[in-house]
């Protein structure tokens, strides 16, 4: 075989992409990173980019923090893998339930450990199926969750993810149901009040279990802001309405926090952002500051007391991954809380956000063609227009916010195009210097493609 000679060669003959614009691979190569530099990452041609990704929105402590890779060596040293089943489970992984029942928002509760934020929901999933039917009505099985929102890419959790591409799956499956997106600037009707939108979309969840029987409905899930859905704050209200119609219908209600958890939004949990108190969470990324792949649920004390119930009645949960709770994943995780909390990140993400968004309004502001910034903390999205006045998007077959995170890329800054908006989620550890090189790149990006 003749070895194809260049990074770029090598990683498009070898590797399936995932969740990549294939045309823009072939015609741009792909950036091979061999490591990096706080938010900075580092490519074979010893380029240099500000990742306003953070990775995938977890490389939260940036890619060379000392203490996490320390952290993960002191363990492999110590104890490198072991499963927490059987009767058997490491002494990191009791430390970090603890943790994280300590710094949930639940007075108590329990924690289950997966590799990954899909697997999570999908574990929550199973959770709900299994308590329902230990509860004498498995008929409960059907799953609400929203329009264009992301939990992930097991089948399950596919088809929890209310976007259109995957159709191409043969997917959702049945008995997932999407509701409306709860995005007031592009949801909401010719006058009607923000208020209005909430309270239609309360009535659309009575509307819906009325129609699918309340005794059909295991769960409701939702990430308090939609991340990978274009970064999509709930309208004003919407989880304290929504929360009062579950509630009436004894329909729980799950955070999927996978990126709001542990700071993104402000907080430590997207759901304080928002004012409501979930029956479980979902947490994945942050979890390890993306050191380590994991991911958990994290049970409130309602229902951590009804599964645990239900187990007891057959003697066990009868389900888990080889890897969960992993000793060097729980230990990574004890050391990113810590390291999130105690070192100023969070304070960071609190402290600057205001910054943050006044710069990306003035970027707005001098554009012509963004019709909408939204987010909150360390999570933004600027939403391109090919008329902002009357929220027109453009119609292009590489799409506009496409061709601005390319520009942004030959610029040496990471963003991410999603539909059409570009999304701006730094590592919390960015500074005002930081922040202000990734301002500044991104107008001169959409300075050169508007
Ligand atoms: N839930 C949310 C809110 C996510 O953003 C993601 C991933 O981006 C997931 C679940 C899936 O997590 P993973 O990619 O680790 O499977």
């Amino acid at each position: 075989m003749v070895q194809p000679q260049s990074w770029e060669q090598r990683a498009e003959e070898f590797s399936m992409y995932g969740f990549t614009d294939l045309p823009s691979v072939h015609e741009r190569g792909t950036v091979v990173v061999t490591h990096g530099e706080g938010p900075y990452i580092v490519d074979t041609n010893d380029k240099r980019y500000l990742d306003a990704n953070s990775g995938l929105w977890n490389m939260v402590a940036g890619f060379d923090h000392a203490g996490l890779a320390d952290a993960a060596k002191a363990q492999y040293d110590r104890f490198p893998g072991y499963h927490a089943f059987f009767g058997r489970m490491s002494d990191q992984t009791v430390m970090l339930s603890e943790k994280l029942v300590e710094v949930s928002p639940f007075e108590r509760g329990k924690v289950f450990y997966t590799n990954s934020g899909s697997e999570a929901n999908d574990t929550m999933v199973k959770m709900l199926w299994f308590l329902w039917g230990a509860e004498g009505q498995p008929q409960r099985r059907k799953i609400l969750t929203r329009k264009n929102a992301y939990h992930g890419v097991t089948a399950v959790s596919a088809s929890m993810t209310g976007k259109p591409y995957n159709e191409v799956f043969g997917l959702p499956m049945d008995g997932f149901i999407h509701l409306t997106c709860p995005h007031y600037w592009r949801e909401g009707r010719d006058g009607e009040s923000e208020e209005e939108f909430t309270a239609r979309l309360a009535q659309e969840l009575e509307d819906v279990i009325a129609r699918e029987g309340a005794d059909t409905i295991a769960g409701f899930f939702a990430e308090p802001v939609m991340g990978a859905g274009g970064v999509i704050p709930p309208s004003k209200g919407y989880f304290q309405a929504v929360q009062k119609v579950l509630k009436k219908h004894n329909i729980p209600l799950i955070s999927d926090e996978v990126i709001c958890g542990f700071g993104r939004t402000g907080n430590t949990w997207g759901c304080q952002t928002y004012d409501f108190m979930p029956d479980a969470i979902i947490s994945s990324k942050n979890l390890t500051a993306g050191y380590f792949p994991m991911g958990a649920v994290i049970l409130g004390p309602e229902l951590s007391d009804r599964l645990s119930a239900a187990a007891e009645a057959i003697e066990e949960f009868p389900h888990g991954f080889t890897a969960s709770g992993h000793p060097v994943g729980c230990a990574i995780a004890l050391k990113a809380i810590d390291v999130v909390m105690n070192e100023g990140l969070a304070e960071n993400v609190k402290s600057l956000a205001p910054r943050m968004e006044a710069g990306l309004r003035g970027i707005m502001e001098r554009s012509k063609n963004i019709g909408e910034l939204r987010g909150v903390g360390y999570m933004w999205a600027l939403e391109a227009c090919l008329d902002p006045a009357t929220k027109t998007p453009f119609d292009s077959k590489l799409s506009v916010s496409e061709r601005i995170a390319n520009t942004c890329t030959d610029m040496g800054l990471i963003c991410r195009p999603l539909g059409q908006s570009i999304v701006l989620c730094p590592p919390f550890i960015l500074t005002e210097e930081q922040m202000d090189e990734m301002f500044t790149k991104l107008e001169a990006a959409l300075n050169k493609v508007f």
